[in-house]
């Protein structure tokens, strides 16, 4: 079973100049850990970037990056099967419009509040720039627990979750996605909220579309595709590949069942994957076919695989990161990977670790993986393939085009290559080779700090 409890430590960033506003930082957000997190780990790789450019220390860049443009809570009343009101609270945090619109997901789980929403957005802004497709960050969701809800419990909530949003939104301004709980039932009734009220058909408002109406092949495996193809390049970069070698996943919702599907498809066998309620291993390699069955069509629990598979078996307690691998791929949620899980990997010998998910290892976790030589790549990387097909899917809408799954897939394949050479130069450049942490986080702001730069004081 997976914990989320882990909490970041709260002592300094690496630069002493970067400090102040660090502490700034945890001042005004006092409680959001998960938000302290991720910006500590950005502050952390650009001391040297603070240091070469001093016009971006007058301009404040990296203080104005971390406060968010808007931040919306709102109450979200809906009405159950039996007639009873339910309460629910509604976010949506427009981090950063300096690219583009605003862009990133929605999540819809019991964990979700102001803080969970702003470590998504804030981390979703140099994901996002690192596609080099001009969209902003941004992140939102609500605390509403889609499962063991009826189709027409979850749609009467999206529908009054739409009903406050939809006046935030627009093609041009805001785009929601799919997250943790937010699949193709929750963009069909958010969806179909908006059109209503607005009396618009508005394609580029939203993205996960149904293929039929507005989305685009290939966003549903976008994600899992992407992570799986930037752990084929970082393995390149050592002289190797992903045929063979063994590989463990957490989670089981859509990162990682499209993460598995890939990884096999590369020659790679897949022995775990999980849920809350523990993991199964199997020895032969996932039935993928079988895990969509049970997971996507029946919605039912990870130990329902291991009871029609012979070859697999369902662990209820201990961590998936027990199982010895080569390569493994956090696909879950944040703080999932810890560094006891970190240590029992690299003693088992795995080479590489790509994030599905965002921020699934913990500051521990990602250092005992730099001490011991694994290639590490971080979820602003290596899941970026997900918002970069959604803003495929809004290319398309805005021409009234739709792409063949083998052109987007093509076309994802390119964008990750290209992720994956912009971490590594720029962690090349900065004295730092072989770090897609810093890699990343280099890249990403730059391209960031550049427009904010151009666009003034705003
Ligand atoms: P899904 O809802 O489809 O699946 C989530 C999976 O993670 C489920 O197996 C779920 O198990 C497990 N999980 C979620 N929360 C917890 C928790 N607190 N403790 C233990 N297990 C948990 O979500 P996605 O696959 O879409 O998202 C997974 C991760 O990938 C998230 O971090 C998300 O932000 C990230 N991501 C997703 C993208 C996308 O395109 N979907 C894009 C980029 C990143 P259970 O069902 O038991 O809760």
């Amino acid at each position: 079973m997976l914990s989320t409890d882990r909490r970041a430590p709260q002592n300094g960033v690496q630069h002493s100049g970067l400090e102040p506003l660090y502490r700034e930082v945890l001042r005004r957000n006092a409680g959001d850990t998960e938000f302290h997190q991720a910006v500590r780990e950005v502050l952390d790789t650009l001391g040297p970037v603070f240091e070469r450019r001093p016009e971006l220390r007058e301009a404040r860049i990296i203080e104005r990056l971390c406060e968010p443009e808007r931040q919306l809570i709102f109450r979200v009343p809906w009405v159950d099967d039996a007639g009873r009101v339910h309460i629910n609270r509604g976010f949506r945090v427009e981090f950063n419009s300096a690219l583009g619109p605003y862009k990133g997901g929605l999540r819809f789980h019991p964990s979700v509040n102001i803080g969970i929403v702003k470590f998504l957005g804030f981390e979703q802004i140099f994901k996002n720039a690192l596609t080099g497709l001009n969209i902003g960050g941004g992140k939102g969701g609500s605390d509403f627990d889609p499962k063991n809800r009826s189709d027409t419990e979850v749609m009467r909530f999206c529908q009054s979750f739409m009903t406050e949003l939809y006046r935030h939104l627009g093609e041009h301004t805001d785009v929601p996605a799919g997250d943790i709980g937010v699949g193709a039932r929750e963009i069909g009734y958010l969806f179909g909220q908006y059109k209503r009220i607005t009396n618009r058909y508005e394609w580029g408002v939203l993205t996960g579309k149904g293929v039929g109406w507005g989305g685009a092949q290939g966003r549903t495996e976008a994600t899992g595709y992407g992570c799986v193809l930037f752990t084929e390049e970082m393995l390149r970069a050592r002289g190797e590949g992903l045929d063979g070698q063994r590989v463990a996943i957490s989670g089981s919702g859509n990162v990682a069942i499209y993460a598995a599907e890939k990884a096999q498809q590369l020659g790679a066998t897949v022995v775990t994957c999980s849920d809350s309620s523990g993991y199964v291993v199997d020895e032969k390699g996932l039935d993928v076919e079988l895990l969509k069955q049970v997971k996507e069509v029946e919605r039912a629990r990870i130990f329902e695989y291991a009871e029609r598979r012979e070859s697999a078996r369902f662990v209820a307690d201990g961590s998936v990161w027990a199982v010895a691998c080569d390569v493994a791929l956090p696909c879950a949620t944040q703080n999932e990977l810890t560094e006891e899980d970190a240590v029992s990997l690299v003693r088992n010998g795995v080479k590489a670790v790509a994030e599905g998910a965002n921020m699934p290892t913990t500051p521990e976790g990602v250092q005992v993986f730099r001490d011991g030589g694994v290639a590490f790549g971080p979820g602003k990387a290596a899941n970026a393939g997900g918002v970069a097909t959604s803003a495929l899917e809004m290319q398309q809408n805005a021409s009234r085009d739709s792409w063949s799954f083998s052109h987007t897939e093509k076309r994802l394949a390119e964008i990750m290559r290209r992720i994956h050479d912009s971490c590594h130069e720029t962690a090349e450049r900065y004295g730092q080779p072989g770090d897609y942490v810093t890699g990343a986080n280099i890249a990403g702001f730059e391209l960031v700090a550049e427009a904010m730069l151009a666009q003034g004081v705003i």
